[in-house]
């Protein structure tokens, strides 16, 4: 899609610290790190979000989540992360180009949400 900012990055139109890179997914540092270790991992296919992902995609996700603890690892979260998937108005997904956060380092990563 041309006007979303992920799927520039996968075609170079903007910058980013690649991680991890394959011919289906790419990893990058997010711009704005909440933890040690936060790095983004997208299809490189536009999928904009799990509510729109189909039975189709499933390879794909299956290679995402099966790449997080390498990732992880190789980033310096080596003794667990956590995955997020923020999905549309009520999961606050900001990027609408499908994107695990992965997040971690040295210490935990505190709680799962705070309550309300
Ligand atoms: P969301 O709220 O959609 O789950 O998360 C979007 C994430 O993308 C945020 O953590 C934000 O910091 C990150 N982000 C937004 N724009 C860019 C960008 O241009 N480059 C990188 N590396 N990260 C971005
Ligand atoms: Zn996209």
């Amino acid at each position: 899609m041309s006007d979303c900012i992920f799927c520039k990055i996968v075609d170079g139109k903007i910058p980013a610290q690649k991680v991890y890179e394959d011919e289906d997914i790419l990893a990058f540092n997010d711009i704005n790190p909440a933890r040690p270790v936060h790095v983004l991992l997208i299809p490189k296919k536009h999928i904009t979000s799990l509510a729109t992902a189909t039975a189709g995609d499933t390879p794909v996700l299956g290679k995402m989540l099966a790449k997080a603890n390498e990732i992880a690892s190789a980033q310096g979260s080596a003794d667990g992360f956590r995955v997020i998937i923020n999905t549309g108005r009520v999961g606050q997904q900001e990027v609408p180009h499908l994107h695990i956060h992965i997040v971690g380092g040295p210490d935990p990563v505190g709680p799962m949400l705070k309550r309300l």
